[in-house]
């Protein structure tokens, strides 16, 4: 059995550091807002999505992958929610975190959400998604005949599915589980062995292409600096003797750079030099700014007086260990 952890996608990580530091008069404030939270409950109906999977009674040895990003021969990428593979078939899973009323119209391929309130919107609709990505792993896997399936789960309880053509299943999450047993009924061939069904998970994770930062901001547009998290990030802190104080409301904090530090990595860029970081963070000193970067041990290239050090990826786990109260 394996099944990935789900990490936080980087555009989701980006929108959190833009959201914490854009001013609001951008013209864009709303936007993004708006963008991040939409993507944020998307990842949080993806989580509850993945704890089922955890408690998944399957006969076989699987895999689940989860936010796979493929690119096919016309360069377009393919995005798959949660992949399902088993020794008899996989199965395609789409995950959508939407309320209210959903009707998905099979010659339009929208997907119509109405409120509670009456308020009608329209959604990409899932199930042509989900067929799209069917007919590319179709592709992908042709060498072997493993059947390969789709369905839609949607991961909002209070959301009531509407009408919606039979072409795939969709269903709440608690359906999971019953829709697994239903395919294991229909398909009881074996058709790879484990050790294909490791090669295929493999291959998989090497083509997977993690999204990119999408989109540079200038700089001028957000707050700079190290922002106190308990003034809703609209007061800079300043460091002195290894912490970092709010001028305004006196919180004090030494881990809270790790967090401003990532913020500096999905907004400015992945690397930082020590004039790059005194400016950015407002710290006085050369000599200061030089015990805090070499404080994390981060890769580094260049000379010393010309180096430039190399944030890693997940930067807040990263730096965990390094503070002296861990
Ligand atoms: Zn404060």
């Amino acid at each position: 059995m394996h099944i990935a952890i789900r990490e936080k996608p980087v555009k989701l990580l980006w929108l959190e550091a833009l959201k914490r530091r854009l001013f609001e008069e951008d013209p864009d404030f709303g936007f993004y807002h708006e963008q991040f939270r939409r993507l944020d409950a998307g990842f949080a109906g993806e989580k509850r999505v993945d704890r089922e999977w955890h408690e998944l009674i399957c006969p076989y040895t699987f895999s689940v992958l989860h936010n796979l990003i493929l690119i096919n021969s016309a360069q377009h990428s393919h995005q798959l929610d949660t992949l399902f593979i088993c020794s008899h078939f996989m199965l395609i899973v789409e995950i959508k975190n939407i309320n209210g009323r959903l009707d998905f119209d099979d010659f339009t391929h929208q997907c119509i959400r109405t409120k509670p309130n009456g308020t009608v919107e329209g959604f990409p609709n899932a199930i042509t998604q989900t067929q799209r990505h069917m007919q590319f792993l179709k592709v992908i896997f042709q060498n072997y005949s493993l059947p390969i399936e789709g369905a839609v789960i949607i991961s909002n309880p209070s959301a009531i599915i509407a009408s919606h053509p039979n072409t795939i299943p969709i269903f709440h999450v608690s359906g999971l589980q019953k829709h697994l047993n239903s395919l294991f009924e229909k398909y009881t061939k074996t058709i790879l062995s484990n050790e294909q069904l490791t090669q295929i998970t493999q291959q998989l994770l090497t083509r997977n292409q993690p999204s990119k930062v999408p989109t540079s901001i200038d700089p001028s547009r957000f707050r700079q600096g190290v922002l106190c998290p308990k003034c809703q990030y609209k007061s800079q802190m300043h460091y002195a003797r290894g912490i970092w104080r709010c001028s305004s409301c006196q919180y004090a904090s030494e881990e809270i750079f790790a967090e401003a530090l990532q913020d500096y990595r999905y907004l400015v860029k992945p690397t930082i030099t020590n004039k790059q970081l005194r400016e950015f963070f407002d710290i006085p000193s050369s000599d200061a700014a030089n015990r805090l970067l070499r404080k994390f041990q981060f890769p580094y290239t260049g000379s010393y007086k010309n180096r430039v050090y190399h944030l890693p990826e997940n930067l807040v786990d990263y730096m965990k260990p390094f503070f002296r109260s861990s």
